[in-house]
């Protein structure tokens, strides 16, 4: 899997951070976001709804689509894909945490199909416990070390094309603390040639993130950054307000802006 690499879509506008009503809080067919794409003038659209997750047996996520939903999701993208081909560029990912003890039996199950990238989302620690809530505040160093060794440990599997909204936790803790753990983070991405991904889904919900500290360590890092549309509505791939608002937290910061309209 990932048979995609940034370095592909060089001076193209792309989105890769899509979402499908499969996820239980997302509206719309799928045609409509690939015509709502068309008509932003997206050169790429990647679909990356939230991947089915192997966690206990007989859990059901909310949140989410089940493991015998995966086949419908694939065989419809690359249809369309197909269906579209002289109008955009369709790719098929996913975007799913890195659950240490439930990760291996998962991807094997998704790696029976043709999926071509993965993001790395990481909305909680471990399974549904312990939800990374983007309206709580977290002020010690202890949870903060948690999510970062998971993130880290998740982008060192060699499975993911980028962190989506990589600052979603909303550390208030001290900035040195913050720094001590999220730069080595961010180098890594940087290692990777992973673009820091500017989240417009929290930026619109008027959430912590994206978070100016984070940006600033990222331009620090020499990082490139791209904006992650989070569309969970078609008409989300043309929020231009929006879309202007975030490109400038990067470039009047001196970020490095790519694959952007
Ligand atoms: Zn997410
Ligand atoms: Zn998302």
């Amino acid at each position: 899997m990932n048979r995609i690499k940034i370095s592909d879509f060089k001076g193209k506008f792309i989105n890769m951070h899509t979402h499908t009503t499969r996820c239980q809080h997302a509206k719309g067919t799928d045609r409509e976001y690939v015509e709502k794409a068309i008509e932003a003038g997206l050169d790429v659209l990647g679909f990356s709804d939230h991947a089915p997750y192997l966690m206990e047996e007989g859990y059901v996520s909310p949140i989410r689509m089940r493991m015998d939903e995966l086949e419908g999701y694939v065989d419809s993208v690359l249809s369309l894909k197909k269906e579209y081909e002289k109008d955009i560029e369709i790719y098929c990912g996913l975007e799913m945490e890195y659950f240490p003890k439930y990760f291996e039996r998962t991807i094997a199950e998704i790696d029976k199909y043709p999926v071509d990238y993965l993001i790395l989302g990481q909305h909680f620690y471990d399974g549904e416990e312990g939800w990374i809530s983007p309206k709580r505040a977290w002020a010690d160093e202890e949870h903060l070390a948690m999510y970062v060794e998971r993130v880290m440990a998740g982008i060192q599997t060699d499975r993911f094309f980028y962190v989506a909204h990589p600052d979603i936790m909303c550390f208030t803790g001290e900035k040195e603390i913050y720094r001590k753990h999220m730069l080595p983070l961010i180098q890594e991405m940087k290692h990777r040639d992973m673009p820091i991904e500017i989240n417009m889904n929290g930026f619109r919900d008027n959430l912590h993130y994206p978070t100016p500290a984070f940006i600033e360590l990222g331009v620090e890092c020499g990082c490139d950054f791209i904006i992650g549309m989070d569309a969970h509505n078609p008409k989300l791939l043309q929020d231009w307000e929006n879309y202007e608002l975030c490109k400038k937290l990067v470039t009047e910061r001196g970020g490095n802006l790519i694959c952007h309209h």
